[in-house]
């Protein structure tokens, strides 16, 4: 079986002990990944720190021809990693899968390679001059999770570098593989040290827990769950570290009167099911009014029954198996009590292995687990209303605001819905179709700060202002 080591300083250093990473298609073992030490940790974060000597003195020219070395490499090597991902996560290679995440990496690794803080003059008068520097942090740490990973850690390293700063990166027990190689693959055309990677299984040492409590790490962007990300925010605590937290989300999908039902179900489908509904701004729970509702139900269970499942690896698949046990553990939970509340309209039942059919299930009401809690997976619930002002409300009665979504044949109205709901991003008529020059955040629980655009970048740096 092949054996994956772990990045540092510029090379492939293996652990003395590894974990088995298995294909959730079939359980078949893919891999050997590194089970990292927090003494491995500490010399990941050693090398970063020695190299942010001069990769945060290169020319703002420099740090974007680098960046834009790492995209052109991405792009040279996209097809093995998207063999990989799907291999490591299940994720199908075609459809919304892993081909297309590779092709979205690409794309927010070149965006963000030509983005630039420029120094600002905020005075230049009689009284003096006063300039806004942006300098970089140091060295940054990237936990990953296991949904979309190596989206996500070009997501975090790409404005890491393109800032001047240097990197460790942990990826998901889970899915680790492709971030290793992806690590790997950036070394080539990068100095060594300044992007690291290690993993680890979670159980011996938490390398997540050490990495937010270094005092040698600067800043921690982290995405994953609420209840780690809470974690990382106290361990961060005591070296007032800088924090970029992405969390958990149950975004709420409200269909108004006027919507034409055939339209917008695909829309629908794909909003609540990408990725297997394994993503963090993906529809967890849909509100539709009284007047459409069958028909809007109706119209989605009619296309979400043509969707192929089936093995990633097969070119034909489109949603692949849920990705680990723990995750489809939760999924058959929760669909179970639900289907004891609520009418199934389409799936319900578990298949084989981590395989979970897309599933619909009508007629619920607020009090459901299904609804109240992040499924992450394969099953949408939809709840009925009249009064859109009691929509609005349920909408926004969970404690995290990540996405939202309003469905209306009139963009005005909805846009009047929109921006009533509170979350960080909010779309009309589709859901969840996020852009590498539009800052994505959640407010409340479901995270601190924002990625992408200028915005996203900044928050891998410290303000200076010098006075003359
Ligand atoms: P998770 O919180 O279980 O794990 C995320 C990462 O944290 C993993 O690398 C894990 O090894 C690490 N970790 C574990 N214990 C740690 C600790 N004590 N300190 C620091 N790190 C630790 O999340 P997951 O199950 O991998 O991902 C699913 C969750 O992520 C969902 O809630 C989803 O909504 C969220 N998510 C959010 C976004 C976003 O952008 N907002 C994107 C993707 C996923």
């Amino acid at each position: 079986m092949p054996s994956f080591g772990m990045m540092i300083d510029g090379h492939s250093v293996a652990a003395a002990d590894t974990f088995t990473v298995f294909n959730p298609a079939d359980g078949s073992p893919v891999a050997e990944a590194p089970n990292a030490t927090v003494a491995d940790l500490d010399r990941a974060v050693a090398a970063a720190k020695a190299a942010f000597e001069s990769w945060s003195r290169k020319t703002d020219a420099e740090l974007q021809a680098a960046c834009e070395a790492v995209t052109e490499a991405i792009g040279e090597h996209a097809e093995e990693l998207a063999q990989l991902l799907t291999a490591e996560q299940g994720k199908p290679l075609n459809g919304l899968g892993s081909r297309w995440e590779l092709g979205g990496a690409q794309a927010w690794a070149g965006y963000t390679a030509g983005l630039s803080l420029p120094m600002k003059v905020l005075q230049d008068n009689n009284e003096g001059r006063v300039e806004l520097f942006r300098n970089p942090l140091g060295v940054v740490g990237s936990i990953t999770p296991w949904n979309f990973p190596v989206m996500i850690a070009v997501w975090h390293i790409l404005p890491a570098l393109r800032t001047g700063n240097t990197v460790v990166i942990k990826p998901s027990p889970f899915t680790p593989l492709s971030t290793l190689r992806l690590v790997e693959i950036m070394n080539t055309v990068l100095p060594a040290g300044v992007v690291n990677a290690v993993s680890a299984d979670d159980q011996h040492d938490n390398i997540g827990a050490a990495m937010s409590g270094h005092p040698d790490i600067r800043k921690i962007v982290f995405t994953g769950s609420c209840a780690t990300g809470q974690k990382v925010m106290q361990g961060a605590a005591e070296t007032m570290k800088r924090l970029t937290l992405e969390l958990g989300g149950n975004d709420a999908g409200i269909v108004l009167p006027d919507v034409d039902p055939q339209a917008i179900a695909e829309g629908l489908f794909w909003g609540a099911f990408i990725n297997n509904g394994q993503t963090c701004a993906a529809m967890k729970r849909l509100y539709v009014h009284d007047s459409v509702y069958d028909a809007v139900c109706d119209a989605l269970v009619a296309y979400a029954r043509n969707i192929p499942v089936g093995d990633g690896r097969e070119e034909g698949s489109v949603l692949g198996p849920v990705s680990n046990l723990m995750q489809f553990d939760k999924v058959k939970r929760l669909v179970e009590d639900a289907s004891g509340r609520g009418r199934v309209l389409l799936g319900g039942k578990p298949g084989d292995g981590l395989f979970f059919p897309p599933t619909i299930i009508a007629d619920l009401t607020d009090d459901a687990p299904l609804v109240t809690e992040e499924q992450f997976g394969p099953a949408l619930p939809i709840i009925r209303y009249t009064d859109i002002d009691a929509a609005i409300a349920q909408a926004n009665a969970s404690a995290t605001g990540l996405g939202g979504s309003v469905w209306s044949a009139d963009v005005a109205s909805a846009h009047k819905v929109a921006r009533r709901l509170e979350c960080g991003s909010v779309w009309i008529n589709k859901h969840g179709a996020i852009q590498p020059n539009a800052p994505f955040g959640g407010v409340k629980s479901s995270g601190v700060g924002v990625e992408f655009g200028e915005e996203g970048l900044a928050e891998y740096t410290d303000i200076q202002v010098v006075f003359s």
